[in-house]
């Protein structure tokens, strides 16, 4: 997924004063820029057709990255990852009330799916106002005091911007304020269906982004639990909508967005029945992890698990005559990093007490799914893993202004490891530039984050190195392999997350989450099984 562009904060510290020091130890043969280079070429070849899971692209990365895994003598294996292709058709929404019945349209009004793998999913329920959806008990806060079994929820998009920014991370955006985790909390209130109202300030993109994003095939991973994780109807209303809405209803709606931000908000029942008819087109594609185990030499059965997707967008709208998108920088990279990070790995100079998984996920670009069927479905449990650490986008543009950034800054203890590591670099670590984006929970480390596993994420390119990357060539054809890169960058930060890895990976205390993050509970739950 997509990263970011940073504020320039100040001039780098470094140029002047400092030769790096040399840890005692150290730790590995050194990552090669050289091996990083040739990975990237292989994996964003036009023979690999841009690596679209279920195609020919597919069967020639995963073996590549296989073989190479046996080759550094990893202990190598596939997961398989059933794969479902869902098309929505969705008629318009009835709504009907005290003020007589209205109809929407599709698209332009509302935006309606279901991942429920069924043809037929009729729906016709209450609407209930129920303020941002949100359930965090490290902030003591509940916004369905009162039952909303077989209702529609009306949710507000975000998190609670209280005026005195002393709850949910400030500035920075929670969990709880993507919209996944709307629908995730909607499933879990047994909700039949939840509705995001879209407001453009606080989304951070017009409903245009919500129209396309949501047209045509989704794609979800197969569930064991036959769809009792989904909410059956995931939508969203445009603010018109709502406010009329509302209004109808004999509400205000910018009066209940207040009301939303008292922490004694109950739900709001709004007397107006929605009905709404879906028919789903399915079709299965059947994809694959790529699993890579370098055996602790003390606890085996620990881990400490790098990730990085292998998987790029396929063959697709030809832009410039070209209709391959290689996905060079994404991720070809962060696989190359990794498997370079891993053929270090094994020449470490004492082998690592607790196993290192060096895992290619699939299906990111759909909406992480690889990595959430891993997480469903953990080959090593999850409570026995000790850490994640994600790659999306290595550094190729060679500089990186002597600093690294942390996305989602703040969450776990691995940052204060990789802070020590990176200063003995010679480098600074910063904060996340744009915590209100939410980039933390938008690549593979976050399915790991949002099942209790304290997970890393960092960035080192710099400001106008991203800026570029994003404007020409970010998820289009031209991103493609460029002789003229430069992996210094990139074999520092390889450097560094060895070392943090291997450091956890001989530790003695586990890595935890920071207290007051929202994953900490759910680590302590999971640790006690
Ligand atoms: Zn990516």
């Amino acid at each position: 997924m997509r990263l970011l562009t940073t504020l320039i904060l100040f001039v780098s510290l470094i140029t002047s004063c400092s030769q790096p020091t040399t840890p005692e130890k150290p730790p590995a043969t050194p990552v090669d820029g050289h091996a990083i280079r040739e990975h990237i070429q292989r994996l964003a070849s036009d023979e690999m057709e841009g690596r679209a899971p279920g195609g020919k692209g597919e069967e020639l990365a995963t073996s590549y990255i296989a073989d190479f895994y046996r080759s550094i003598g990893l202990r190598t294996q596939f997961q398989a990852v059933p794969m479902i292709g869902i098309t929505s058709t969705v008629a318009p929404m009835k709504l009907t009330g005290k003020a007589g019945s209205q109809t929407l349209k599709f698209g332009e009004q509302f935006m309606a799916w279901s991942r429920l793998e069924k043809n037929n999913i009729p729906i016709d329920a209450d609407l209930v106002f129920c303020g941002y959806g949100v359930v965090a008990p490290e902030y003591q806060w509940n916004d369905f005091k009162s039952d909303v079994k077989g209702k529609i929820i009306v949710v507000l998009i975000n998190d609670p911007q209280l005026e005195d920014q002393s709850k949910f991370g400030g500035r920075a955006m929670t969990y709880y304020g993507r919209w996944t985790y709307k629908f995730e909390e909607a499933a879990r209130q047994g909700a039949a269906g939840a509705l995001i109202v879209h407001e453009t300030q606080f989304a951070g993109y017009p409903w245009e982004v919500v129209r396309g994003s949501w047209s045509g095939e989704q794609f979800d991973i197969v569930r064991t639990d036959k769809g009792a994780s989904t909410v059956p109807l995931q939508g969203w209303i445009t603010r018109d909508v709502a406010a009329a809405l509302f209004k109808s209803a004999g509400m205000d709606f910018d009066a209940l967005k207040k009301k939303a931000l008292d922490p004694e908000f109950r739900p709001i029942p709004l007397g107006i029945k929605a009905a709404v008819d879906l028919k789903n087109a399915m079709h299965r594609v059947d994809s694959k992890n790529v699993i890579g185990v370098l055996e602790g030499s003390e606890r085996p059965d620990e881990y400490v698990i790098f990730t990085a997707h292998w998987d790029h967008l396929g063959v697709s709208e030809p832009q410039n005559g070209d209709k391959i998108y290689n996905g060079a920088v994404d991720n070809a990279s962060g696989v190359a990093l990794m498997m370079e990070i891993a053929r270090a790995g094994t020449k470490a100079q004492v082998k690592p007490k607790r196993s290192i998984v060096f895992m290619a996920v699939t299906g990111e670009e759909q909406g992480l799914l690889g990595s959430d069927y891993y997480a469903e479905n953990p080959v090593f449990p999850l409570n026995k893993t000790v850490a994640n650490i994600n790659i999306d986008e290595a550094n190729v543009f060679g500089r990186n202004n002597g600093r690294i950034q942390v996305i989602g800054f703040g969450y776990t203890q691995l940052e204060d490891i990789l802070k020590d590591v990176v200063a003995k670099q010679g480098r600074t670590m910063t904060a996340d530039a744009e915590p209100q984006k939410g980039f933390y929970f938008r690549s593979d480390q976050f399915s790991f984050a949002k099942r209790g596993v304290p997970a890393l994420y960092t960035k080192s390119v710099t400001v106008e190195d991203e800026h570029e990357f994003t404007e020409k060539r970010y998820h289009k054809p031209s991103d493609e392999f460029d002789p003229a890169w430069d992996m210094k960058a990139a074999v520092a930060d390889g450097d560094a997350l060895l070392e943090v890895a291997l450091r956890v990976a001989n530790g003695g205390e586990w890595p935890e989450w920071k207290p007051g993050t929202e994953f900490r509970a759910i680590r302590e739950k999971s640790l006690k099984k």
